[in-house]
Protein backbone atom coordinates (compact mmCIF):
# COMPACT_ATOMS: atom_id res chain seq x y z
CA UNK A 1 0.00 0.00 0.00
CA UNK A 2 1.86 3.17 -1.04
CA UNK A 3 0.96 6.65 0.76
CA UNK A 4 -0.68 8.07 -1.55
CA UNK A 5 -3.18 5.46 -2.45
CA UNK A 6 -6.67 6.59 -1.61
CA UNK A 7 -9.10 5.08 0.88
CA UNK A 8 -13.29 4.13 0.24
CA UNK A 9 -15.01 3.16 2.84
CA UNK A 10 -18.67 1.66 2.03
CA UNK A 11 -20.90 2.33 5.11
CA UNK A 12 -23.79 -0.45 4.96
CA UNK A 13 -26.37 -0.47 7.31
CA UNK A 14 -27.81 -3.26 8.38
CA UNK A 15 -30.79 -5.33 10.51
CA UNK A 16 -30.88 -9.01 10.43
CA UNK A 17 -29.24 -9.52 6.42
CA UNK A 18 -27.44 -12.64 7.42
CA UNK A 19 -28.91 -14.32 3.96
CA UNK A 20 -27.06 -11.55 2.19
CA UNK A 21 -24.14 -10.13 3.95
CA UNK A 22 -21.63 -12.56 3.03
CA UNK A 23 -22.79 -12.05 -0.91
CA UNK A 24 -22.06 -8.73 -0.34
CA UNK A 25 -18.81 -9.15 0.83
CA UNK A 26 -17.74 -11.20 -1.89
CA UNK A 27 -19.60 -8.50 -4.88
CA UNK A 28 -17.47 -5.67 -2.81
CA UNK A 29 -14.32 -7.13 -3.44
CA UNK A 30 -14.92 -8.80 -6.44
CA UNK A 31 -16.13 -4.76 -8.31
CA UNK A 32 -13.09 -3.33 -6.37
CA UNK A 33 -10.73 -5.75 -7.97
CA UNK A 34 -8.28 -3.84 -10.04
CA UNK A 35 -9.79 -0.11 -8.63
CA UNK A 36 -6.47 2.02 -7.71
CA UNK A 37 -8.23 2.65 -4.25
CA UNK A 38 -7.88 0.85 -0.97
CA UNK A 39 -11.61 0.20 0.62
CA UNK A 40 -13.45 -0.50 3.55
CA UNK A 41 -16.11 -2.12 4.12
CA UNK A 42 -18.00 -0.74 8.02
CA UNK A 43 -21.04 -2.51 8.64
CA UNK A 44 -23.24 -0.91 11.21
CA UNK A 45 -25.66 -2.96 13.09
CA UNK A 46 -28.69 -1.69 13.51
CA UNK A 47 -29.80 -4.18 16.67
CA UNK A 48 -29.77 -7.17 14.50
CA UNK A 49 -30.48 -10.18 16.23
CA UNK A 50 -29.74 -13.29 13.73
CA UNK A 51 -26.70 -14.42 12.93
CA UNK A 52 -24.91 -11.51 10.65
CA UNK A 53 -23.08 -9.66 13.23
CA UNK A 54 -21.10 -13.53 14.02
CA UNK A 55 -20.05 -13.59 10.27
CA UNK A 56 -18.85 -9.96 10.23
CA UNK A 57 -16.95 -11.21 13.14
CA UNK A 58 -15.72 -13.74 12.15
CA UNK A 59 -14.67 -11.99 9.03
CA UNK A 60 -13.12 -9.16 10.77
CA UNK A 61 -10.43 -11.36 12.22
CA UNK A 62 -9.41 -12.43 8.99
CA UNK A 63 -9.54 -9.60 7.16
CA UNK A 64 -8.69 -5.91 8.16
CA UNK A 65 -10.95 -4.38 5.98
CA UNK A 66 -14.10 -5.64 7.69
CA UNK A 67 -15.07 -3.28 10.19
CA UNK A 68 -18.77 -3.55 12.37
CA UNK A 69 -20.07 -0.63 14.86
CA UNK A 70 -23.07 -1.86 16.97
CA UNK A 71 -25.76 0.11 18.16
CA UNK A 72 -27.42 -0.68 21.52
CA UNK A 73 -30.48 -1.03 20.22
CA UNK A 74 -32.63 -0.38 16.32
CA UNK A 75 -32.34 3.28 15.70
CA UNK A 76 -33.45 2.91 12.34
CA UNK A 77 -31.60 2.94 8.53
CA UNK A 78 -31.21 6.88 8.47
CA UNK A 79 -28.81 6.74 11.62
CA UNK A 80 -27.32 3.86 10.89
CA UNK A 81 -26.21 5.89 7.87
CA UNK A 82 -25.03 9.09 10.02
CA UNK A 83 -23.04 6.70 12.27
CA UNK A 84 -21.52 4.72 9.64
CA UNK A 85 -20.40 8.41 8.37
CA UNK A 86 -19.14 9.52 11.52
CA UNK A 87 -17.10 6.52 11.98
CA UNK A 88 -15.54 6.42 8.46
CA UNK A 89 -12.26 7.69 7.53
CA UNK A 90 -12.08 7.56 4.03
CA UNK A 91 -11.49 10.05 0.86
CA UNK A 92 -14.86 8.86 -0.03
CA UNK A 93 -17.90 6.96 1.49
CA UNK A 94 -20.25 5.42 -0.50
CA UNK A 95 -23.52 4.43 1.45
CA UNK A 96 -25.35 1.07 0.33
CA UNK A 97 -27.90 -1.15 1.42
CA UNK A 98 -26.86 -4.49 3.08
CA UNK A 99 -29.97 -6.08 0.81
CA UNK A 100 -27.88 -6.00 -2.49
CA UNK A 101 -30.53 -4.00 -3.64
CA UNK A 102 -27.70 -1.39 -4.90
CA UNK A 103 -25.57 -3.62 -7.09
CA UNK A 104 -21.79 -3.44 -5.80
CA UNK A 105 -21.13 -3.45 -9.48
CA UNK A 106 -22.00 0.16 -9.68
CA UNK A 107 -19.09 0.96 -7.38
CA UNK A 108 -16.72 1.33 -10.19
CA UNK A 109 -19.05 3.84 -12.06
CA UNK A 110 -18.87 6.24 -8.71
CA UNK A 111 -15.12 6.10 -8.18
CA UNK A 112 -14.81 6.79 -11.92
CA UNK A 113 -16.81 10.53 -11.60
CA UNK A 114 -15.65 11.13 -8.44
CA UNK A 115 -12.16 11.36 -9.77
CA UNK A 116 -13.31 13.33 -12.14
CA UNK A 117 -13.70 15.72 -9.47
CA UNK A 118 -17.40 15.46 -8.37
CA UNK A 119 -18.01 15.37 -4.90
CA UNK A 120 -21.47 13.89 -4.61
CA UNK A 121 -21.85 10.81 -6.74
CA UNK A 122 -25.58 9.79 -6.08
CA UNK A 123 -26.81 6.62 -8.24
CA UNK A 124 -30.27 7.17 -9.82
CA UNK A 125 -32.81 3.71 -10.33
CA UNK A 126 -33.86 3.12 -14.00
CA UNK A 127 -35.73 -0.03 -12.70
CA UNK A 128 -37.29 -0.77 -9.55
CA UNK A 129 -37.67 -4.25 -9.70
CA UNK A 130 -39.50 -6.50 -6.88
CA UNK A 131 -41.68 -3.87 -5.33
CA UNK A 132 -45.33 -3.42 -4.77
CA UNK A 133 -46.93 -0.54 -7.02
CA UNK A 134 -48.11 0.34 -4.09
CA UNK A 135 -44.25 1.63 -3.10
CA UNK A 136 -43.74 2.79 -6.29
CA UNK A 137 -46.89 4.69 -6.34
CA UNK A 138 -45.86 6.17 -3.08
CA UNK A 139 -42.36 7.75 -3.63
CA UNK A 140 -43.16 8.51 -6.68
CA UNK A 141 -46.08 11.03 -5.29
CA UNK A 142 -43.11 11.68 -2.29
CA UNK A 143 -40.64 13.12 -4.59
CA UNK A 144 -43.16 15.30 -6.37
CA UNK A 145 -44.73 16.51 -3.46
CA UNK A 146 -40.94 16.68 -1.82
CA UNK A 147 -39.89 18.49 -4.52
CA UNK A 148 -42.63 20.77 -4.60
CA UNK A 149 -41.94 21.93 -0.60
CA UNK A 150 -38.38 22.04 0.05
CA UNK A 151 -35.91 24.36 -1.09
CA UNK A 152 -33.56 21.64 -1.74
CA UNK A 153 -33.67 19.88 -5.31
CA UNK A 154 -33.33 16.05 -4.46
CA UNK A 155 -33.34 14.12 -7.68
CA UNK A 156 -35.96 12.18 -8.31
CA UNK A 157 -35.43 8.16 -8.17
CA UNK A 158 -32.57 8.29 -5.86
CA UNK A 159 -32.26 6.00 -2.72
CA UNK A 160 -29.06 6.46 0.18
CA UNK A 161 -27.43 4.56 -2.54
CA UNK A 162 -24.22 7.16 -3.50
CA UNK A 163 -20.95 8.19 -3.04
CA UNK A 164 -19.56 10.64 -0.86
CA UNK A 165 -16.54 13.03 -1.10
CA UNK A 166 -14.93 13.13 2.62
CA UNK A 167 -15.12 17.08 2.43
CA UNK A 168 -19.23 16.04 2.07
CA UNK A 169 -18.45 13.74 4.94
CA UNK A 170 -17.32 16.70 7.15
CA UNK A 171 -20.23 18.79 6.52
CA UNK A 172 -22.91 16.26 6.85
CA UNK A 173 -21.24 15.43 10.28
CA UNK A 174 -22.02 19.09 11.35
CA UNK A 175 -25.83 18.82 10.69
CA UNK A 176 -26.77 17.08 14.17
CA UNK A 177 -30.16 17.23 13.78
CA UNK A 178 -32.32 14.13 15.26
CA UNK A 179 -34.94 13.56 12.49
CA UNK A 180 -32.80 13.02 9.43
CA UNK A 181 -33.41 12.59 5.47
CA UNK A 182 -30.03 11.46 4.71
CA UNK A 183 -30.21 12.07 1.05
CA UNK A 184 -32.09 15.36 1.73
CA UNK A 185 -28.90 16.24 3.65
CA UNK A 186 -26.53 15.67 1.08
CA UNK A 187 -28.06 17.97 -1.68
CA UNK A 188 -28.79 20.43 0.97
CA UNK A 189 -24.88 20.83 1.56
CA UNK A 190 -24.62 21.52 -1.52
CA UNK A 191 -20.81 20.55 -3.34
CA UNK A 192 -20.38 19.48 -6.87
CA UNK A 193 -23.38 16.71 -7.61
CA UNK A 194 -23.59 14.17 -10.64
CA UNK A 195 -25.42 11.41 -11.52
CA UNK A 196 -24.96 7.59 -12.21
CA UNK A 197 -27.82 5.78 -13.73
CA UNK A 198 -28.22 1.96 -12.75
CA UNK A 199 -31.08 -1.12 -12.22
CA UNK A 200 -32.24 -1.17 -8.80
CA UNK A 201 -31.96 -4.59 -8.11
CA UNK A 202 -34.70 -6.70 -6.61
CA UNK A 203 -33.82 -7.83 -2.52
CA UNK A 204 -31.66 -10.87 -2.90
CA UNK A 205 -32.82 -12.61 0.38
CA UNK A 206 -35.11 -11.86 3.49
CA UNK A 207 -38.06 -9.05 4.12
CA UNK A 208 -38.26 -5.54 3.67
CA UNK A 209 -37.60 -3.52 6.58
CA UNK A 210 -39.31 -0.76 5.57
CA UNK A 211 -43.17 -1.42 5.51
CA UNK A 212 -44.73 1.15 4.21
CA UNK A 213 -46.06 3.00 7.74
CA UNK A 214 -42.17 3.27 7.75
CA UNK A 215 -41.59 5.09 4.39
CA UNK A 216 -44.90 7.11 5.68
CA UNK A 217 -43.20 8.66 8.44
CA UNK A 218 -39.70 9.19 6.34
CA UNK A 219 -41.48 10.82 4.31
CA UNK A 220 -43.26 12.57 7.00
CA UNK A 221 -39.85 13.05 8.84
CA UNK A 222 -38.48 14.46 5.25
CA UNK A 223 -41.17 17.26 4.57
CA UNK A 224 -41.20 18.75 8.19
CA UNK A 225 -37.62 18.73 8.34
CA UNK A 226 -37.05 20.94 5.30
CA UNK A 227 -40.02 22.81 4.41
CA UNK A 228 -42.59 25.01 6.67
CA UNK A 229 -44.96 24.79 3.75
CA UNK A 230 -47.50 22.26 5.23
CA UNK A 231 -48.16 25.38 7.99
CA UNK A 232 -48.44 27.98 5.04
CA UNK A 233 -51.22 25.96 3.71
CA UNK A 234 -52.79 25.57 6.90
CA UNK A 235 -52.88 29.32 7.06
CA UNK A 236 -54.54 29.35 3.28
CA UNK A 237 -57.28 26.31 4.85
CA UNK A 238 -58.30 28.44 7.42
CA UNK A 239 -58.51 31.86 5.46
CA UNK A 240 -60.65 29.63 2.63
CA UNK A 241 -62.93 28.39 5.50
CA UNK A 242 -63.54 32.03 6.80
CA UNK A 243 -64.37 33.17 3.57
CA UNK A 244 -66.78 30.72 3.02
CA UNK A 245 -68.50 31.09 6.55
CA UNK A 246 -68.52 35.16 5.41
CA UNK A 247 -69.98 34.50 2.21
CA UNK A 248 -72.44 31.43 4.17
CA UNK A 249 -73.85 34.41 6.93
CA UNK A 250 -74.57 37.01 4.29
CA UNK A 251 -76.42 34.31 2.06
CA UNK A 252 -78.37 33.81 5.80
CA UNK A 253 -79.10 37.79 6.42
CA UNK A 254 -80.33 38.39 2.58
CA UNK A 255 -82.79 34.67 3.58
CA UNK A 256 -83.35 35.92 6.85
CA UNK A 257 -85.13 39.16 4.93
CA UNK A 258 -86.59 37.79 2.20
CA UNK A 259 -87.97 34.29 4.03
CA UNK A 260 -87.75 34.56 7.53
CA UNK A 261 -89.69 31.55 8.29
CA UNK A 262 -87.17 29.17 6.51
CA UNK A 263 -84.08 30.43 8.92
CA UNK A 264 -85.38 28.64 11.81
CA UNK A 265 -85.13 25.45 9.91
CA UNK A 266 -81.32 25.75 8.92
CA UNK A 267 -79.83 23.48 12.33
CA UNK A 268 -78.32 20.71 10.34
CA UNK A 269 -76.69 22.55 8.07
CA UNK A 270 -75.67 24.37 11.84
CA UNK A 271 -74.70 21.20 13.03
CA UNK A 272 -72.47 20.01 9.65
CA UNK A 273 -70.39 23.67 9.58
CA UNK A 274 -69.77 23.02 13.39
CA UNK A 275 -68.78 19.83 12.48
CA UNK A 276 -66.06 20.91 9.91
CA UNK A 277 -65.19 23.43 11.63
CA UNK A 278 -63.88 21.72 14.48
CA UNK A 279 -62.56 18.95 12.29
CA UNK A 280 -60.52 21.76 10.38
CA UNK A 281 -59.29 23.15 13.99
CA UNK A 282 -58.13 20.03 15.32
CA UNK A 283 -56.26 19.02 12.08
CA UNK A 284 -54.54 22.16 11.81
CA UNK A 285 -53.73 22.11 15.72
CA UNK A 286 -52.35 18.67 15.25
CA UNK A 287 -50.28 19.87 12.73
CA UNK A 288 -48.87 22.43 14.76
CA UNK A 289 -48.70 19.91 17.32
CA UNK A 290 -46.04 17.92 14.97
CA UNK A 291 -43.69 20.91 14.48
CA UNK A 292 -43.96 21.82 18.38
CA UNK A 293 -42.59 18.08 19.17
CA UNK A 294 -39.94 18.16 16.70
CA UNK A 295 -38.73 21.77 18.27
CA UNK A 296 -39.22 19.35 21.69
CA UNK A 297 -37.42 16.44 20.54
CA UNK A 298 -34.00 18.37 19.09
CA UNK A 299 -33.76 20.97 22.24
CA UNK A 300 -33.06 17.86 24.59
CA UNK A 301 -30.16 16.79 22.24
CA UNK A 302 -30.06 13.58 23.49
CA UNK A 303 -27.20 11.47 21.13
CA UNK A 304 -28.61 10.65 17.60
CA UNK A 305 -27.63 6.56 18.50
CA UNK A 306 -25.35 4.87 21.19
CA UNK A 307 -22.81 2.40 20.32
CA UNK A 308 -22.54 -1.06 22.24
CA UNK A 309 -19.26 -2.56 20.02
CA UNK A 310 -16.59 -1.42 17.39
CA UNK A 311 -14.97 -4.11 15.92
CA UNK A 312 -12.11 -3.63 13.54
CA UNK A 313 -8.74 -1.58 13.94
N1 LIG B 1 -32.18 -1.25 7.87
C1 LIG B 1 -31.58 -0.81 9.04
N2 LIG B 1 -32.38 -0.48 10.10
C2 LIG B 1 -33.75 -0.53 10.04
C3 LIG B 1 -34.34 -0.93 8.82
C4 LIG B 1 -33.52 -1.27 7.75
O1 LIG B 1 -30.36 -0.75 9.14
O2 LIG B 1 -34.41 -0.22 11.03
C5 LIG B 1 -31.29 -1.61 6.73
C6 LIG B 1 -31.63 -2.90 6.02
O3 LIG B 1 -30.99 -4.00 6.63
C7 LIG B 1 -31.10 -2.64 4.64
C8 LIG B 1 -31.35 -1.15 4.46
O4 LIG B 1 -31.49 -0.61 5.76
O5 LIG B 1 -29.71 -2.87 4.56
C9 LIG B 1 -32.60 -0.87 3.63
O6 LIG B 1 -33.70 -1.54 4.18
P1 LIG B 1 -34.71 -2.42 3.31
O7 LIG B 1 -33.98 -3.09 2.21
O8 LIG B 1 -35.47 -3.31 4.23
O9 LIG B 1 -35.66 -1.29 2.74
P2 LIG B 1 -36.25 -1.20 1.24
O10 LIG B 1 -35.09 -1.35 0.31
O11 LIG B 1 -37.24 -2.31 1.13
O12 LIG B 1 -36.88 0.16 1.19
MG1 LIG C 1 -33.94 -2.97 0.27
Amino acid sequence: MNAEQKKVVMVVPFLNEQENIPVLYDRVCKAMEGQPEQFEILFVNDGSSDGSPDWIRNKAKEDPRVRMITFSRNFGHQLAITAGMDYADGDAVVIMDADLQDPPEVIPQLLEKWREGNEVVYAVRAARVGETWLKKFLAATFYKIFHAMAKVNVPLNTGDFRLVDRKVVESLREVRELHRFVRGLTCWVGFRQCAVHYERAARLAGETKYPVWKSMNLAWDAITSFSGTPLRWVTGIGLLFSLCGLIFMLHIVIQTMLHPETVAQGWASLAALTLIMGGVQLICIGLLGQYVSRIFEETKKRPLYLIREKIGR
